[in-house]
């Protein structure tokens, strides 16, 4: 039975990217081996690295003076990178979620972290406004989308000239951005990208070289720019299957029209949820609402049958759909690679079990 995949990451990947990175599993690139088993220095690799790099300089518009680069360790060893290789004295985050407070967490090894806004006091279920960040921070870390909450910044923060860092992991490809507002912007690929391996960093190279400390080799971005990401053996499987994925990108016409494929998806569900009886939505106010990760819950009087609807759901293929256990009820997550059927799907679900119940 084919399901709908809503997994918040590892998480849905198109057909194409599944189905090319099952060939190579195979035959890669005609070369009678396995992806799984050549040199990541063979010529077949190389040309796909490079590939892999132009596509999201294409597909982002990335300026020049920027590296592009697929690291290992997770969105989570980029909390420790950004601060070992930016901050020297003071930085400025904005704490929105688990994985922000996990940022800051690290931020905090390497010098003074000035939490400037926070939404905290409600777990996480809104972006917190009306903040100021201190123009002399060497930078000001935020996350774009936070995944565990279904809260999102649709657009690019402005932080005077104080440089900024933003963690992308689970809204990247799903609109276009203003690269050239940003120092770092980073993205684990689990999310809208690969399967789990690799890390996508878009670094300004000028931000750089500012800080005294040493910096571990394989810590240091500049390690990572001056090799071409191939300093030490990169996880060749994810950027092969990345690669897929940004070639299926822009074949459906890029961020932009993404982006327009993905809020139509969020909106029919949003939608599904406010006109419920039974259903609400944890965040409540629509701009901060998350198109790739969308909370609800069931209403206080119907709160005993949330078990029971993910058990429905999954009688229909609805898999994933269960809450982070930090916020319970549910999450759907409409990455790019979800088609709407299954949004579709999902609703139906919804007005069925409503009607019967
Ligand atoms: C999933 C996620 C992370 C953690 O990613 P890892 O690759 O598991 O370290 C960090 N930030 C955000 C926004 C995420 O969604």
């Amino acid at each position: 039975m084919h399901k709908h995949n809503f997994y918040a990451g590892p998480s849905i990947l198109s057909q194409y990217t599944i189905k090319n990175t099952a060939e190579a599993v195979i035959d890669f690139a005609g070369t009678g081996l396995s992806i799984l088993e050549v040199s990541h220095r063979s010529k077949e690799f190389v040309a796909v690295m490079e590939e892999a790099r132009a596509l999201v300089k294409e597909l982002l518009e990335v300026p020049d003076g920027y590296s592009v680069l697929f690291l290992g360790g997770g969105a989570s060893l980029q909390f420790c990178m950004v601060p070992f290789n930016l901050l020297a004295r003071k930085a400025a985050y904005m704490e929105t979620g688990t994985w922000a407070v996990n940022a800051i967490k690290e931020a905090r090894l390497f010098g003074e972290v000035d939490v400037v806004a926070s939404s905290k006091d409600a777990n996480f279920n809104y972006i917190p406004k009306g903040f100021t960040v201190p123009q002399d921070a060497d930078y000001f870390h935020y996350t774009s989308n936070n995944t565990i909450y279904g809260t999102e910044i649709r657009h690019d923060l402005d932080a005077g000239k104080v440089r900024l860092v933003c963690d992308m992991s689970s809204d990247i490809f799903s609109r276009p951005v203003d690269v050239s507002k940003y120092d770092v912007i980073y993205a684990g690929a689990q999310k809208n990208l690969a399967p789990a391996g690799a890390t996508i960093v878009i670094v300004r190279e000028d931000a750089l070289g500012h800080v005294e400390r040493p910096i571990p080799t394989m810590l240091d971005y500049r390690t990572h720019i001056k090799k071409d990401s191939m300093f030490n053996t990169p996880p060749v499987l994810p950027i092969f299957s990345a690669l897929q994925t940004l070639r299926w990108y822009k074949e459906q016409g890029g961020v932009k029209e993404l982006e327009k494929r993905d809020i139509a998806k969020a909106d029919l569900l949003y939608e599904a949820i406010d006109s419920s009886r039974m259903f609400e939505g944890t965040v409540k106010d629509h701009a901060d609402r998350s198109i790739m990760n969308v909370c609800f819950v069931m209403k206080p009087e119907y709160k005993e049958l949330e078990k029971e609807f993910v058990d429905f759901a999954a009688a229909r293929g609805i898999v994933g759909i269960k809450g982070h256990r930090s916020v319970g009820g549910f999450r759907a997550s409409l990455y790019n690679a979800l088609p709407i059927e299954s949004v579709r799907a999902l609703v139906e679900a919804m007005n069925e079990f409503q009607s019967s119940h």
